[in-house]
């Protein structure tokens, strides 16, 4: 039998510093999206809701246990609150989710079309290619259902008609995986433009490159 994970923490400092990284490589504006970072002692701690990132400070955020209660903070929180406890509570080994509307990863969530593994690094950081969830409206149980279920061995997911989710054991490495999958999107799409065929990569080395990005998920930074 496997030891119980130890699930990775950060702190508000770093929640706050990621999503204004996030507002910086232009994978949000103005107050969309939204990022969550698991904190010591079953507590998370969310980005509010409405507040813009570039004046956002460390009393913005809100700090709330897994079942959603707020403990400590004067703002609400995001209302994608479920959708981030759905997936914390589900995978003790993650440690932060982040919400993005990137413009290229959106483009195949309105197609409801999943972003396939055409390059090495989607596969050992994301898992394999970008699935994309059934539509459920935003804010509600139904969503953080259906996008913690595309979790279990991905890294990203897109919401249909909305927008991606990524997850990682640090703010910053989900933060990677949401550039990652917005550049993924955007060389896909670019190709597609060229004309191109697009070919995946072979099922042996997303097999061999999976398992890379599924020891890595299960041994999180202690
Ligand atoms: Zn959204």
């Amino acid at each position: 039998m496997s030891e119980p994970v130890v699930s990775p923490t950060t702190t508000p400092e770093e929640v706050l510093a990621t999503a204004q990284a996030m507002l910086a490589a232009g994978l949000v504006e103005g107050t969309a999206g939204n990022l969550s970072g698991r904190l010591p002692g079953g507590l998370v701690c969310l980005t509010p809701s409405s507040v813009a990132y570039g004046t956002m400070t460390v009393a913005d955020l809100v700090i709330v246990d897994l079942d959603g209660a707020v403990v400590s903070g004067v703002r609400a929180p995001t209302t994608e609150k479920d959708l981030h406890l759905d997936v914390l509570r589900a995978y003790p080994e993650l440690g932060s989710v982040i919400h993005t509307h990137a413009v290229h990863a959106t483009m195949f969530a309105v197609a409801r079309e999943p972003v396939p593994a055409v390059v090495e690094e989607v596969v050992v950081y994301l898992g394999g290619d970008i699935p994309c969830c059934t539509y459920e409206e935003t804010g509600t149980a139904r969503l953080g259902a259906v996008v913690a279920a595309q979790l279990a061995d991905r890294g990203a997911v897109l919401l249909a008609n909305h927008g991606l989710v990524t997850c990682a054991a640090t703010p910053a490495r989900a933060l990677h995986n949401a550039a990652l999958a917005e550049r993924t999107a955007q060389i896909v799409w670019g190709a597609r433009a060229m004309g191109a065929t697009l070919h995946t990569l072979p099922a042996e080395a997303i097999a061999d490159m999976a398992a890379v990005y599924r020891f890595v998920r299960d041994n999180p930074p202690g």
